[in-house]
């Protein structure tokens, strides 16, 4: 184990549950991430039934 990795934080996607890492993207948003990825998000959206939020 000799691999320098970055200390990054990580999170895990609640759409698709897979771990992701931080990204300069997110960098103002971090707190509020939840998914790894727009598709995601907008698998999330779509299952979700309450309309109207954002
Ligand atoms: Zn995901």
């Amino acid at each position: 184990m000799t691999h320098r990795k970055p200390h990054l934080p990580v999170k895990h996607c609640e759409v698709c549950g897979r771990p992701f890492a931080w990204r300069k993207k997110w960098e103002k948003v971090w707190a509020e991430v939840r998914y790894c990825s727009d598709l995601c998000r907008r698998q999330a959206r779509a299952t979700r039934r309450a309309p109207g939020q954002n």
